[in-house]
């Protein structure tokens, strides 16, 4: 059965007009090792830590600014959030087709609340705390091109027709701001579209940058901005000591306009100076140490990398059940041919390598988790191709070879075959992401040992589930699994309002 919403009744949680308050005992392990004559005893002692959580309710109006507006992703989530919000619906060969949000975390996926009456009741995701409606999002951002949101959508190709004609004018006046054009950072290839740049040094370009931000936020009277970067994949900056590697050394580099830093780093500074979250949706090392260490300084949310929509989604399904089912993956081959404007900047060969890196490390944590199956150190072999095909335009195919060891040295091969439109996969995610991003800034925390509530770590991991590579504070696991990931999200949800993890035991019944 589903619900729409429901309120916990707990001496744990108190509602509020203000804020939700709870109280919650997060149940974990300690573990001792002792070396005896050579060989490590473990110890593991259950651990309770008491900890209070502290939401705020009130929804702000929320301004997202994307970075690459006019891209694929950028005109396709423009338009599918207006579709929702005046329930647009359109005829296709097939039928009359309604707006959705079809592909959402929060806005189409549901969690188990309980038992009642021997049936299992759901309610929606998005009802487990207070977020910001997606209809209600004021769109905006920049873009090196200065086509209008409707005639970038055409020339993205995504849509169905008719509903294309129908969104037209409310998309005809968006214009993207100029952007921060460096053609040392993308492909060549891009260069005929960059008709739409900011002048200037590297250290006026930011600051031009946070006064694009400013406007925008009083011009559409929003009480908060999340900048998202879906524009193209950048290569890798170069991380040097004395250049990119300290906040003193990234500073002194914007002053003497360093070459090296990248377009989307620049971004990123503008929003952390203006306490803006800023998430990449790309592969490219935006966050360079030094970067990193000014977000923690000034406690403001970064995230990213990488939108984790299709093939890399599947391989943390995939790679987490077979290693999870005792069968031991040992080659992972992977190839790409699209026809977008990614896929063309992604035919050079060093915006290339940003993605097979990000692609890279996808399995690495469920790998290491079976030491049945894998020796320390080995890993199975794992191959990323992705080629430029311009006739399937924004319809990715992703075919993808798995070859696993199984019972008594038998080989099992499992193949799959997956076209979708890339940005039918990208927008969703990148709701979820500012959304996400928005409600982990109204959460606040405090351990029995801490004297005071703080935010999370400003490296949102709250948002791995939406991320290829998830960027993670220096010193903290990384969790590829895309179960995992959620449970981790969901699970901090429901501790916000006093709920216990989900835990499948089903004990009622037992
Ligand atoms: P796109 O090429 O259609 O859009 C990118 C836009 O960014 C273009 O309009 C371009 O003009 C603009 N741009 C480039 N550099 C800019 C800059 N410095 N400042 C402002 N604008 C700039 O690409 P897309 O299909 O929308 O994908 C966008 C990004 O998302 C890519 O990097 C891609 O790798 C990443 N991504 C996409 C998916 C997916 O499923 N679609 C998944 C993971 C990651």
């Amino acid at each position: 059965m589903f619900i729409e919403n429901f309120k916990v009744d707990s001496p744990n949680v108190k509602y509020t007009e203000s804020e939700i308050h709870s109280l919650y005992n997060y149940e974990t392990t300690e573990l001792v090792h002792e070396n005896k004559n050579g060989t490590y005893q473990w110890t593991v002692k259950p651990k309770t830590v008491k900890y209070e959580f502290k939401t705020d309710v009130h929804v702000p109006k929320l301004g997202v600014m994307l970075v690459g507006w006019g891209g694929n992703n950028g005109s396709t989530l423009t338009g599918g959030v207006i579709a929702n919000r005046e329930g647009i619906s359109w005829a296709t060969k097939d039928k009359v087709q309604q707006a959705n949000y079809f592909g959402s975390l929060t806005q189409a996926s549901s969690i188990r609340v309980g038992s009642f009456n021997g049936e299992e009741i759901y309610a929606p995701f998005k009802s487990l705390l207070p977020m910001v409606n997606p209809d209600d999002i004021v769109f905006g951002g920049w873009d090196i091109s200065k086509m209008n949101l409707a005639d970038a959508m055409a020339r993205a190709r995504v849509f169905d027709i008719d509903l294309q004609k129908q969104l037209r004018p409310y998309m005809e006046n968006m214009v993207p701001l100029p952007g921060i054009y460096d053609p040392d950072f993308i492909a060549a290839n891009q260069g005929a579209r960059a008709n739409n740049v900011i002048k200037g040094t590297k250290k006026e370009q930011v600051q031009q940058i946070i006064k694009d931000m400013r406007e925008f936020k009083e011009k559409n009277k929003v009480d908060k901005v999340v900048v998202l970067w879906t524009a193209n994949t950048e290569r890798y900056s170069n991380v040097i000591v004395g250049l990119n590697d300290t906040v003193e050394n990234l500073f002194a580099s914007l002053e003497k306009n360093e070459a090296e830093i990248s377009p989307s780093t620049l971004y990123a500074i503008a929003c952390i100076l203006e306490n803006i979250p800023f998430i990449n949706g790309s592969p490219q090392n935006t966050f360079v140490p030094g970067l990193i260490d000014l977000a923690i300084q000034r406690n403001s949310l970064i995230g990213g990398d990488d939108f984790k929509s299709g093939q890399t989604k599947m391989k943390s399904v995939l790679v987490d059940f077979l290693v999870g089912a005792g069968i031991k993956p040992t080659s992972i081959v992977s190839y790409n041919h699209l026809g977008n404007n990614d896929g063309m900047n992604l035919s050079a060969p060093q915006t290339f390598r940003s993605k097979e890196i990000s692609k890279s490390n996808v399995v690495d944590d469920m790998v290491a988790s079976n030491g049945i199956l894998y020796e320390p150190g080995e890993h199975p072999d794992h191959v990323v191709v992705i080629k430029y095909v311009p006739y399937v335009g924004d319809s990715k195919r992703a075919m993808d070879e798995y070859t696993s060891e199984i019972f008594m040295g038998g080989t099992n091969t499992i193949v799959l075959h997956n076209t979708c439109e890339d940005s039918l996969l990208a927008a969703p995610i990148i709701l979820d992401l500012v959304l996400l991003a928005e409600l982990s800034t109204r959460i606040q925390l405090k351990a029995e040992t801490e004297g005071k509530f703080h935010s999370f770590h400003p490296v949102a991991t709250i948002l791995s589930y939406l991320s290829k590579a998830p960027l993670v504070p220096p010193g903290t696991p990384v969790v590829n699994a895309l179960s995992k990931q959620r449970a981790m999200l969901e699970n901090i949800m429901r501790a916000c309002v006093g709920l216990a993890p989900e835990n499948n035991m089903i004990l009622e019944y037992k």
